[in-house]
């Protein structure tokens, strides 16, 4: 399975699909190819050989409503850019953890919803460990930006179950 990474007409990323719904798309003649898949693989399709496209470009520009970005951990992490919120520190997908700025059991206790944009953030073990199960002013710490506030993000956050293709790396920013 190949990820194809699917662009707006104005080279704004959309989505990712597999290359199956890919190829579909093009034969549907709704997209065309931007960059191919550099290994050259192809797929058989009705009478031809088609090269799979590891980047595609819708021909119609499609509206996307502004409704704001859908909450996720991976969603947070992009966010916050994979950085602790608390120490700075730089944070991998093996380190890296969300906190609840209200922990969950207080949202639990006072029918609160945890899983917001506004009370969640990336952190790393040490810091959520030391925050542990209290309140942010409870704990003594802070942002390490005082100017921070986690909130709903305006952009979409594409999420990738696989790495980033370097043809992709042109048409976002991460
Ligand atoms: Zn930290």
């Amino acid at each position: 399975m190949v990820q194809v990474l699917v662009l707006n007409a104005t080279y704004e990323p959309l989505h990712v699909v597999d290359h199956r719904r890919a190829i579909t798309l093009l034969l549907g003649g709704k997209v065309e190819v931007v960059e191919p898949a550099r290994d050259g693989r192809t797929v058989a399709a009705v009478t031809q050989r088609i090269a799979i496209p590891s980047v595609i470009r819708l021909r119609r520009y499609v509206n996307v409503p502004q409704r704001g970005a859908v909450w996720s951990r991976q969603a947070v992490l992009a966010r916050d850019r994979m950085a602790c919120v608390y120490c700075g520190c730089k944070l991998t997908a093996k380190t890296a953890t969300v906190d609840h700025v209200l922990p969950q059991r207080y949202c639990r206790e006072n029918g609160i919803a945890a899983n917001t944009w506004a009370n969640t953030v990336a952190a790393c073990a040490t810091c959520q460990a030391r925050k542990g199960d209290r309140l942010l002013h409870a704990s003594g710490m802070r942002f390490h930006d005082p100017a921070y506030e986690p909130r709903r993000p305006r952009t979409r956050y594409l999420v990738l179950s696989s790495e980033i293709a370097p043809e992709w790396r042109q048409y976002i920013e991460f």
